[in-house]
């Protein structure tokens, strides 16, 4: 068992993951995954079913989520780690997304119904922790032949531009971090390579990010050492913004993208894991 190995962006069956908390938690340890943040999409829900199991195990888990909000009319996803999760205002607003979340399901499926009938009706029994996303239909369409993968599923029919595309209004960047902060957390850019903008855009949106109050981003997502993650600790380090690291694990299958599978976090930068205001969330040792 190695002293410290973190992985701070996973999700479970409680939003669009295909593991229960308690199989992810089993998967983490088997990986060598010492401190764990299940990042659930809009809740917490997936940290605190996990907790008890996590507990009962010696598997350190941090609180986290992951927050949709637009910037620009760019659709973010903002990781929150080692929140109060009992905060009235992070609850709201989380249960404000997940409002969101359910009328875009309800677009989405009277496109779809048009097209080869209801999808929804198939996917509700499925349904855990009250999160509904495009994973869901994208995994319901595979489930009927009407796609091979969940590439295809967004290529064809759920990304933007595409017909089973319905916009969502999310909340600005800035009021999620808030949302964040203000229950006590650490708020992280997450996978901030995938945003499609220029690199003077990503980097007057990581600015206005830490103006906000944002103090962290993800450098490390891929097991290998690769071009984005020498971009990312470069802006990291200029930007004064803590290093992340974390897979975005969502279903074995996607054999691409292990739990806790992850490159060392590159020399230079300001991990996030000393930052943590609970020594049982921070490495004994300096790693
Ligand atoms: P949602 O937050 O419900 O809009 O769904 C976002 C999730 O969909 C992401 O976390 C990814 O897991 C997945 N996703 C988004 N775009 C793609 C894509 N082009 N191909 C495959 N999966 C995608
Ligand atoms: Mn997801
Ligand atoms: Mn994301
Ligand atoms: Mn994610």
């Amino acid at each position: 068992m190695p002293n410290f190995k973190a992985d701070y962006h996973c999700h479970t069956t409680i939003s669009d993951g295909s593991l229960t908390p308690e199989q992810l938690i089993d998967l983490a340890m088997e990986h060598d995954v010492t401190h764990l943040a299940i990042t659930d999409h809009d809740t917490t829900g997936g940290y605190e079913a996990g907790l008890p199991f996590a507990k009962a195990k010696g598997l350190q888990l941090i609180s986290g989520t992951e927050i949709s909000c637009q910037w620009q009319g760019h659709t973010i996803h903002i990781v929150g780690l080692e929140m109060d999760i009992t905060n009235d205002a992070l609850q709201a607003g989380l249960k404000w997304n997940r409002v969101l979340r359910w009328q875009r399901a309800f677009e989405i499926d009277a496109k779809a119904s048009k097209k080869f009938g209801s999808l929804l009706e198939n996917i509700l029994p499925t349904i855990k922790g009250g999160m509904i996303g495009r994973n869901h239909f994208a995994h319901e369409m595979i489930a009927r032949g009407l796609v091979k993968d969940q590439g295809k599923a967004f290529d064809k029919y759920l990304k933007q531009g595409r017909s089973l595309y319905a916009k969502v209004d999310w909340p600005e960047l800035s009021e999620i971090v808030q949302w964040i902060t203000g229950a006590g957390g650490i708020a992280v850019m997450a996978h901030p390579h995938v945003y499609k903008m220029s690199a003077h855009k990503l980097n007057t949106m990581l600015k206005e990010f830490k103006d906000a109050g944002g103090e962290g981003i993800e450098v490390v997502n891929q097991p290998r050492v690769c071009s984005e993650q020498l971009g990312m600790a470069d802006r990291a380090k200029r930007l004064g913004l803590y290093a992340s690291q974390g897979s975005d694990f969502h279903r074995p299958e996607h054999t691409w993208r292990g739990l806790g599978w992850l490159a060392p976090m590159p020399v230079g930068t300001d991990p996030i894991w000393n930052h943590f205001t609970k020594p049982e969330n921070r490495p004994t040792k300096s790693v």
